[in-house]
C-alpha cells in the first residue's frame, strides 16, 4: 500500500493503523530532533498532495481485512496538516468505522482557522510542544519563517477552546536542552494557558542524524514528571501510563480526567498503585473510597470497566483508547 501502514504497536495509542499524507520529507519545523533528516526546503502551503479518494480507497481496504486496530492514525513524513483535505478524509473514515481517528502534527498551522475547523471530527488531536520561551522554540523546532512561538501558542490556544475531542500535547523531551527546572517551568506555564486533557512526555529514543539530541537522564525525567504534573496530567515516557504521582489531591485529579474523557479503570487503578509503591491495598482502598464519593459512575464498554464523571457523562458510551 502507498498511504497506509502497519497496524504499529504503540504504547499510547494501541493498535494503531497508520496513514501517511504526505511526500518525504515535507514539513513546516525543521527539528533537532528528527528521524527523517535535515528539512532540505521547508513545506509551508498547504496542498492535496495525493488524490484524498486514493488514500481512502487505500484505508477502506486495510480495513476491510478484519485486522484489530485501536485507532487510525493520520501522520506524514513532515507535518500532517499541510494535507489540504485531511478534514474530508477524517469525516470519510467515520462514515466507515467506529475505531476512533488520532491526529499527530507538529501544531504549527493551528493558528490557521481553516486548518482547526478540518480537525473538529479528529478524536484525538496530538501537536508538539516543546519550548516554553521563544529561544528554545527556535533552537529545537527551527520553523520556517514566520512560524514563531506566539503564533503557535496563539494556535494551540484557540484550538482548544474549538475542539471537543482529547488534546494530547507531546514533549519532546531532550537531554541537556529543554529538561532543565527553568526549561519545565516555563513549559509548565504555558501548559497552564492551553488546558490540554493530558501531556505525553516523549523520548528521542530512535537515531536521529544530529549529534546534538540526548536522551534526558532518569532524575531528569522524574523532575519533569513532577513539574508538568502540577499543571496537567502526564504520560509517563518509560512506562507509557498516565502519572499521577504528584497530584496533591487525587480525588480532584482524577475528577478532572474523568470530566474530559473516560478513563479505564485498569488504567487508572495503575496510575494510583504508582503513588504507593509497595502497598497494593492502599490504591484498592483509595480507588473505593474516590467510587463512594458518588462523583464517578462505571460503565462497561467492550468488556472493560471505565470512570466517567457522574453529572457531565453518566450513561454514555465512552470511546475506546
Ligand atoms: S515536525 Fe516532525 S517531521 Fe517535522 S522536522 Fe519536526 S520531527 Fe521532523
Amino acid at each position: 500500500m502507498k498511504y497506509v501502514f502497519g497496524p504499529v504497536s504503540s504504547k499510547r495509542l494501541g493498535h494503531s493503523l497508520g496513514v501517511d499524507l504526505l511526500p518525504p520529507k515535507s514539513c513546516t519545523w525543521n527539528c533537532l530532533y528528527c528521524q527523517l533528516g535535515r528539512s532540505k526546503n521547508f513545506v509551508t502551503e498547504r496542498q492535496e498532495f495525493f488524490p484524498r479518494e486514493e488514500i481512502l480507497a487505500e484505508i477502506q481496504e486495510a480495513l476491510s481485512l478484519g485486522t484489530p486496530i485501536d485507532w487510525i492514525t493520520f501522520v506524514g513524513s513532515g507535518e500532517t496538516l499541510l494535507y489540504k483535505g485531511i478534514g474530508w478524509l477524517i469525516g470519510e473514515v467515520k462514515k466507515l468505522t467506529t475505531t476512533p481517528v488520532a491526529i499527530i502534527t507538529n501544531g504549527s498551522l493551528l493558528y490557521m482557522p481553516e486548518v482547526r475547523l478540518e480537525l473538529l471530527q479528529a478524536d484525538a488531536v496530538l501537536p508538539s510542544l516543546n519550548a516554553g520561551s521563544e529561544a528554545l522554540h527556535e533552537k529545537i523546532g527551527r520553523p520556517a519563517t514566520g512560524l514563531s512561538f506566539s503564533r503557535h501558542l496563539e494556535g494551540l490556544q484557540a484550538f482548544r477552546k474549538e475542539y471537543r475531542g482529547r488534546l494530547w500535547i507531546e514533549l519532546m523531551l531532550l537531554g541537556g536542552i529543554n529538561d532543565s527546572d527553568e526549561a519545565l517551568r516555563d513549559l509548565a506555564a504555558v501548559i497552564r494557558g492551553i488546558n490540554p486533557d493530558m501531556v505525553h512526555l516523549v523520548l528521542p529514543t530512535r537515531p536521529a542524524p544530529e549529534q546534538e539530541v540526548h536522551l534526558p537522564t532518569e532524575e531528569r525525567i522524574e523532575r519533569a514528571i513532577a513539574i508538568l504534573s502540577e499543571v496537567a496530567t502526564v504520560l509517563d515516557p518509560v512506562k507509557g501510563t498516565m502519572s499521577l504521582r504528584n497530584s496533591p489531591d487525587l480525588l480532584e485529579a482524577v475528577t478532572a480526567i474523568a470530566s474530559r474523557h473516560p478513563v479505564q479503570q485498569r488504567e487508572l487503578l495503575k496510575a494510583v498503585q504508582e503513588c504507593f509503591p509497595g502497598d497494593v491495598a492502599k490504591a484498592s482502598t483509595l480507588m473505593d473510597e474516590m467510587l463512594a464519593t458518588g462523583r464517578f459512575t462505571v460503565v462497561d464498554h467492550a468488556g472493560e470497566p471505565w470512570w466517567v464523571v457522574r453529572n457531565d457523562s453518566a450513561g454514555q458510551e465512552p470511546e475506546t483508547g
